[in-house]
C-alpha cells in the first residue's frame, strides 16, 4: 500500500468536471492569494509571488485577525531557518551587523516558555531588567497560537496545534494551578447551547477526545470503513466502541484484542514506565502482549500525531500514555487552542500589549503591536526577528553577542545573559560555541512535523444527518488525514457563535505523518521534506477529495459549504523518543539531562526538554530558564 508522503495528488491529472466538483472554482477566502492557479504536477513549492508578504503558494491563507500571517511555519521563517542552515548568511554579513542595544536579558523565542522566562526573570531582578523577547513569527504564542475566521458574519476561532488543557485543582498545588490563580483564568466555563428541538447530538470540547474513541460515553463519532464496500453498502458506522465493536468489521480475533488493548488502562508506575522506555509501541503490543496487528493498525496514526513517529519507532511508553481511563473528564480547549496563556504572560509583561482586563478581552483583544517593542519600556518583543547566531564574547566570555535578522537586515544586541526557550533544531545551528558535550546530546535529538488544518465551514449537515460531531478513517494511500471534529465551543460575553447544522462552524483536522519501517530521525526527516515541499493548492485539493469520499453521498457540497481553509505546518511539532532516550541506556545519562543544565551565560529552556511536550512543561521550563538565568554571577 502506497504510503502517504510516497503519493503526489498532483501526479493525477485533474479535469474541468472535478474542478467544479470540488468546488475550486468557487470564490473562496484561501484562494484570494493564488488567483485560482493550482500548481503544476510535482511541483516543489516555489518562491512566494512577488509582493505577497506571507499569503504565498506555500502559506496560503491565514485567515483573518492578528494571527492571520502566523499559521504555523511559515515561509519567510522556515525561508529564513533554512539559509541559516545551509550557511546562507557570510561570516562578513554576520560580522557587519548593526547593534542593536544592550539587555539584562535575551529570550529567543516568544512561545509559552520564552514568556514565562522572561517573567520569572523580571520577578527575580525587578521590573527595570531589560528584557529582550525575539520571536521570528509574527505573532508570539509559538505553538499555542490560533486561526480566525469571519463567515457569514459569524466570527470562528480555531486551534494551530497547542490546545487541550485539563482545569487544575483549586489548591495551589501544580504550577498550572498557580498560573490560574495568578492569571484569574476561570475553572467554569460556558459552552454553547444546542437547541433542544434538533435530534441530540453530542460534541468533543476539544480535537482529540475524538481521535481514540474512548470518549464515546461523551461524544458521538463516526467510523469510516471502506472496506464496508459494495454497491449502496453503508460504510459508515456510529460509536463502535459503545457497542463493543459489535457492527464493525473486524475479524473475532481483532475484536476481542481491540477491547482487550482498549480496557487495559490504569496508572503506570515509574518502573512500569521504565520497561516500557525500553521497547517500541509495536513490539509490546505485537510481542509482549500478544495483540492481533488490528490494534497497531487502530492507534498508528494516533501514536504518529502524538509520538511523531510510527509504533515501530516510538517507544511503548509513550504509546502505553494513550490508553488512559476511558471515563475520564474530557479535556477542554479555548476557542483558540491554548492561545489564552501566552497571551496572558505577554499582558502581565506589557499590558499596553493587549489592552483590557479580564477572561474576555484576554481571549479576544487585539494586540497593539506598537506597544510590544518600545525604546522606553525596560521589557520588550520583537516580533518577525530570526535569532541566527549566538556567541560568548569579551576577555572574561562573560557577553553575549545575539545577532538576528528582521526585514532582511542583520542587528546584533549584546547580553549580559540569554534562554533558549527555542528547540533543539534551531538551537544545534545557532549556539555556534557550545561545548562538545553539549552538541552530542543534542545531535540525539530527532523531529518529527504535524499538520492541523482549520476548515471552516458555511454548514455542516452532513454531520448532523449523519448523527456524529466527529469522524475516523482508516485509509493509508494516498487519502488525507484520519480524523476530524467540530467542537462545542466555550462561549463568554464577546464570543458565543451559534451551534446548528445550519451554521457556520470549524471542522479541524489534526494529523501527524509517520512512516512505518523507517528509523526514527530518517521518519522525521522524510516527512518533513514532505510536509515543506508540498504547495497549499495540493493540500488543498487533497483535503478536497478526502472530504468529497467521506461526506459527499451524505450531501456535502464544496463549492457551496467550504469557505475557508487554514493549514499550520509545524516542521518539528515532536521530539521524537525512541526507546531509550527518555531515561538513558546503559547507565548513561537521557540526553535531556544534558541540554537542560545550558552553558556559560546561557540557559536553555523548551517544553520538548520534558519528553512529552504540553504546555505545562513550557511554563515549567520557562520558569526554570528564567531562574538559571536570574542567578547567574
Ligand atoms: C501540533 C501540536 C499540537 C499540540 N497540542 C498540544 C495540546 O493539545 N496541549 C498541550 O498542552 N500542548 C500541546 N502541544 C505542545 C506544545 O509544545 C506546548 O503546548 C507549548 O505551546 C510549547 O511552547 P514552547 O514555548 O515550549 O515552544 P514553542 O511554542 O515552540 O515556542 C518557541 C518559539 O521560538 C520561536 N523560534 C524558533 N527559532 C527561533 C529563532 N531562530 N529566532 C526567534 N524565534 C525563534 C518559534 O517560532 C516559537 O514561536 C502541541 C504542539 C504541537 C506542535
Amino acid at each position: 500500500m502506497a504510503l502517504w508522503h510516497e503519493v503526489s495528488t498532483l501526479s493525477c491529472p485533474i479535469n474541468k468536471a472535478e474542478r467544479r466538483g470540488l468546488g475550486l472554482d468557487a470564490a473562496i477566502s484561501r484562494r484570494d492569494f493564488l488567483n485560482g492557479a493550482l500548481i503544476t504536477a510535482g511541483a516543489a513549492v516555489t518562491a512566494p509571488s512577488a509582493g505577497r508578504e506571507s499569503t504565498d503558494d506555500f502559506t496560503g491563507y491565514g485567515g483573518v485577525g492578528d494571527y492571520a500571517r502566523a499559521n504555523g511555519d511559515t515561509w519567510p521563517v522556515i525561508q529564513s531557518a533554512h539559509r541559516l542552515r545551509d550557511g546562507g548568511y557570510g561570516e562578513a554579513a554576520l560580522q557587519a551587523a548593526a547593534p542593536a542595544g544592550q539587555f539584562d536579558l535575551v529570550v529567543v523565542g516568544g512561545g509559552i516558555a520564552g514568556l514565562s522566562a522572561a517573567r520569572r526573570f523580571r520577578q527575580a531582578l525587578g521590573s527595570k531588567a531589560r528584557v529582550l523577547v525575539l520571536e521570528n513569527h509574527a505573532m508570539v504564542g509559538g505553538e499555542a497560537r490560533q486561526n480566525e475566521f469571519e463567515v457569514d458574519g459569524v466570527r470562528l476561532f480555531g486551534p494551530q496545534g497547542s490546545n487541550d488543557f485539563a482545569v487544575p485543582a483549586a489548591d495551589g498545588s501544580s504550577l498550572v494551578a498557580r498560573f490560574f490563580d495568578e492569571f484569574a483564568l476561570p475553572r467554569e466555563y460556558e459552552w454553547q447551547s444546542w437547541d433542544p428541538a434538533l435530534k441530540p447530538l453530542r460534541f468533543a470540547r476539544d480535537n482529540y477526545s475524538n481521535m481514540d474513541g474512548f470518549q464515546e460515553p461523551q461524544v458521538d463519532v463516526g467510523y469510516f470503513f471502506d472496506e464496508l464496500a459494495g454497491a449502496g453498502a453503508e460504510k459508515w458506522r456510529r460509536n463502535i466502541w459503545n457497542t463493543a465493536l459489535s457492527d464493525a468489521p473486524y475479524s473475532a480475533a481483532a475484536r476481542r484484542d481491540l477491547l482487550r488493548w482498549r480496557n487495559e488502562h490504569g496508572v503506570v508506575s515509574d518502573a512500569q514506565s521504565r520497561y516500557l522506555d525500553t521497547l517500541t509501541y509495536r513490539d509490546y503490543l505485537e510481542k509482549v502482549r500478544g495483540f492481533d496487528p488490528a490494534v497497531t493498525r487502530m492507534v498508528e496514526p494516533i501514536v504518529g500525531l502524538l509520538a511523531g513517529v510510527s509504533t515501530d519507532a516510538a517507544c511503548a511508553r509513550l504509546g502505553r500514555a494513550l490508553v488512559e481511563d476511558p471515563d475520564r473528564p474530557m479535556a477542554l480547549s479555548f476557542p483558540g487552542g491554548n492561545s489564552p496563556f501566552p497571551r496572558a504572560i505577554l499582558r502581565d509583561l506589557l499590558p499596553a500589549a493587549l489592552p483590557g482586563k479580564g477572561f474576555d478581552s484576554l481571549m479576544y483583544a487585539p494586540v497593539n503591536f506598537a506597544a510590544l517593542d518600545l525604546d522606553h519600556e525596560p521589557t520588550r518583543v520583537r516580533l518577525n526577528a530570526t535569532v541566527l547566531r549566538l556567541r560568548h564574547v569579551g576577555a572574561d566570555a562573560k557577553r553575549v553577542e545575539v545577532t538576528y535578522e528582521r526585514g532582511g537586515n542583520l542587528f546584533k544586541v549584546d547580553a549580559d545573559r540569554v534562554i533558549m526557550a527555542s528547540g533543539g533544531w534551531i538551537n544545534k545551528h545557532l549556539l555556534v560555541d557550545m561545548p562538545d558535550d553539549l552538541r552530542t546530546a543534542y545531535s540525539q535529538f530527532g523531529y518529527a512535523p504535524a499538520l492541523i488544518v482549520n476548515v471552516a465551514l458555511r454548514q455542516w449537515r452532513f454531520l448532523y444527518d449523519l448523527g456524529v460531531t466527529a469522524c475516523r478513517w482508516f485509509d493509508g494511500a494516498d487519502g488525507f488525514g484520519y480524523c476530524c471534529n467540530i467542537r462545542q465551543t466555550m462561549v463568554t460575553g464577546r464570543h458565543s457563535p451559534p451551534l446548528h447544522p445550519d451554521k457556520p462552524a470549524v471542522l479541524t483536522f489534526y494529523m501527524g505523518m509517520s512512516v512505518p519501517g523507517l528509523p526514527p530521525a530518517a521518519q522525521g526527516m522524510a516527512c518533513r521534506a514532505r510536509l515543506l515541499s508540498t504547495p497549499y493548492a495540493d493540500f488543498e485539493l487533497r483535503i478536497r477529495r478526502q472530504m468529497i469520499r467521506l461526506f459527499g453521498d451524505l450531501g456535502f457540497k464544496p463549492d457551496r459549504d467550504i469557505a475557508a481553509i487554514v493549514l499550520n505546518r509545524w516542521g518539528h511539532a515532536r521530539l521524537i523518543e525512541p526507546p531509550g532516550f527518555h531515561y538513558g541506556v546503559g547507565g548513561k545519562p537521557s540526553p535531556l539531562e544534558r541540554v537542560r543544565a545550558g552553558y556559560g551565560r546561557i540557559a536553555i529552556g523548551h517544553s520538548e526538554l520534558n519528553g512529552a511536550q504540553h504546555w505545562g512543561s513550557a511554563l515549567e521550563y520557562g520558569i526554570k530558564a528564567g531562574e538559571q538565568a536570574a542567578n547567574m554571577a
